[in-house]
């Protein structure tokens, strides 16, 4: 599937604003694949395709991860973390793009994991740091990113614990996992 395809695709799927964060994933993610040699067309597909699920109603991401038996323990979590399985399987089932990477690479750009693949930490942090975002420390892991990208995820992943921390918000395991690991990493 070629990016243009892609994308009138994907245009079906969401409202502008997330559309046009979506094409600043994309350049991102290019740029960061060609900086550390991740396979392109992968990662286009990947970007392009990474929030796919976001807007579909609840009922439908609880019953996917549901009958996949993805970890139910994610129904406990708020249903923003739904979309990233969710939209990993759907990418699969609806448009036909079957490639671990890929789905990997979707299912796990919101919370992160350790041992995460190239084209995982690209995914993930070309979504924290697309040129849209505008939150404090964003520059910080922009700056990162072009220099390591595994310090990049630990200073995101610290940044989101924090911001859910001060919301009262709950953490998902895997997200903490996260940056235990390249925390630990470094030492
Ligand atoms: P987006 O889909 O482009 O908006 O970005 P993400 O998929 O990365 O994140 C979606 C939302 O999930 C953001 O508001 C994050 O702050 C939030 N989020 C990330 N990790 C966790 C977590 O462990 N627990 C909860 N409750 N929310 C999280
Ligand atoms: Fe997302
Ligand atoms: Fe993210
Ligand atoms: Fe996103």
């Amino acid at each position: 599937m070629d990016r243009n395809e892609a994308l009138q695709i994907l245009k079906k799927h969401l409202p502008e604003k997330r559309y046009i964060h979506t094409l600043g994933v994309l350049e991102t993610a290019l740029d960061l694949a060609r900086v550390y040699g991740c396979d392109e067309k992968k990662t286009e597909l990947a970007a392009i395709f990474h929030d796919y699920a976001k807007y579909r109603p609840e009922e439908e991401m609880r019953n996917i991860i549901i009958q996949e038996h993805f970890p139910e323990d994610l129904l406990h979590y708020h249903s923003e973390l739904w979309h990233a399985p969710a939209g990993a399987y759907l990418v699969k089932k609806e448009l036909g793009i079957d490639d671990k990477d890929i789905f990997q690479a979707i299912y796990y750009h919101t919370t992160g994991r350790p041992g995460m693949t190239l084209i995982e930490k690209i995914i993930f942090i070309a979504d924290y740091i697309e040129p849209g975002r505008q939150f404090p420390g964003v520059d910080e892991v922009r700056a990162l990113a072009k220099k390591n990208l595994d310090d990049a995820i630990l200073q995101a992943s610290r940044n989101t614990i924090a911001f859910l921390m001060k919301k009262n918000a709950p953490i998902y395991p895997d997200t903490f996992h996260t940056y235990n690991h390249f925390l630990m990493k470094k030492e």
